[in-house]
């Protein structure tokens, strides 16, 4: 069935017609490999650096610190894996949350099995890490903190800047994995004083399989993919130029209309918000109400499963996500809602609803139409429901 009204922006955004008029170019008529000599390899080339200055200037970072990926997940990884390459000999101990992607959760767990030790904070009922837990558990072989931004569930913005200076003040590298937060909300990696951040082209109307690994430039540590050392060897591979140009005019977009668009979406899903849990009765809102991503809602509907709410409203052309939709194959409660403290069955009657460019009031609308009776259905023939 043909999705008619999407809201699971956060998952994945459609490509703008502006990124993809902006690439075809490089398809065709500069299709050439910007390591060549001659004049069309050169103009692929400048295509390149003209793109890694527009990413630069989206977190002002400056153009030598941007270094291009195939997504956020290798930008976390490389972080990741490339801090504790580089700094094994100072020390073993990694720090992080509970509530991160699992790009940046399963890098470290394969860090574990192979002897780091990785400390996971736990986040408070709203998903916001404790800056003075973090201040007791950096230690003298602590080598990196990776905290997320931005939280792709729960919308949760973390407070950066005081969890960057405590890493400082003993010495300790800091990375981001922003990729729910750039794009959407301004993010300064000079104000931040950020050691590394991780950002997605996908999230940003750009073209999947692209992503941004910043890194100041004193910062050193070690490649993941090792060749013929593009990218000043910290990520090997002929560059994909459509995907490096198409990120970059997508990083311009969002710079240049990033505030335009949350004034016109938080106030729908703020309608949203208090429509969803006035009407549906025994529902309510995962994280903070207030202090997080304006586009982002994710309520818990208690009694019923995620997933069957899911599939009703995809009848009605309506695409959602239940838990985290990356991982959404996987039948297991979201582990960001049970690191909120939530019941096992409450985390499953979780729905996030993450709005874009391209939501109106009348997607709202809409939704608030359906979805009450939706849940009125499921709840009849709830074994849970009868039984409360
Ligand atoms: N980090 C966060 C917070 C995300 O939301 C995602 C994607 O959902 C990723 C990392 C992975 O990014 P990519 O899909 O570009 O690999």
């Amino acid at each position: 069935m043909e999705i008619k009204y999407y809201f699971d922006y956060n998952a994945t955004t459609p490509t703008d017609p502006r990124v993809v008029d902006e690439m075809m170019p490089y398809f065709f008529e500069t299709f050439h490999n910007p390591s060549s000599f001659y004049r069309k390899a050169g103009e692929a080339r400048h295509a390149v650096e003209q793109a890694r200055e527009k990413a630069a200037k989206l977190i002002n970072a400056e153009p030598r610190e941007i270094f291009f990926t195939a997504g956020g997940t290798e930008s976390d990884n490389l972080a990741i894996q490339g801090t504790a390459s580089k700094l094994k000999e100072k020390g073993n101990h990694i720090i992080t949350s509970t509530i991160e992607h699992p790009a940046v959760l399963e890098a470290c767990k394969f860090l574990e099995k192979k002897g780091f030790e990785i400390t996971y904070l736990p986040v408070d009922k709203n998903g916001f890490v404790n800056p003075g837990d973090l201040k007791k558990n950096i230690k003298d072989t602590t080598i990196l903190v990776t905290i997320m931004h931005a939280n792709n569930e729960i919308g949760t913005i973390q407070p950066l800047k005081q969890l960057i200076e405590i890493a400082h003040e003993k010495g300790v590298f800091f990375h981001t994995d922003a990729v729910q937060a750039v794009g959407k909300i301004p993010v300064d990696v000079k104000d931040l004083d950020l050691d590394m951040l991780s950002f997605s082209s996908h999230k940003i109307y750009g073209p999947k399989g692209m992503g941004v690994f910043y890194k100041k430039h004193k910062v050193k540590i070690d490649p993941l993919i090792f060749g013929g050392g593009h990218e000043k060897g910290l990520r090997s591979g002929t560059e994909n130029v459509t995907g490096i140009v198409g990120l970059g005019k997508a990083a311009e977009l969002a710079l240049a209309e990033m505030e335009e668009e949350e004034k016109r979406i938080r106030p729908i899903r703020d309608r949203l918000q208090k429509a969803i849990i006035e009407t549906i009765p025994e529902s309510f809102v995962n994280g903070d109400t207030e202090d997080k991503l304006y586009n982002t809602l994710n309520v818990s509907i208690k009694y019923i499963e995620g997933e069957s709410i899911l599939a009703m409203l995809d009848g009605e052309g309506m695409a959602l996500s239940s838990g985290s939709a990356c991982s959404s194959k996987s039948l297991d409660p979201s582990h960001v809602l049970l690191a909120l403290g939530l019941k096992h069955e409450d985390a499953h009657g979780s729905l996030r609803i993450s709005l874009g460019k391209y939501n109106t009031e009348e997607d709202a609308d809409r939704l608030l139409e359906v979805l009450p009776p939706i849940v009125e259905r499921l709840r009849s023939i709830s074994p849970f429901w009868d039984k409360k």
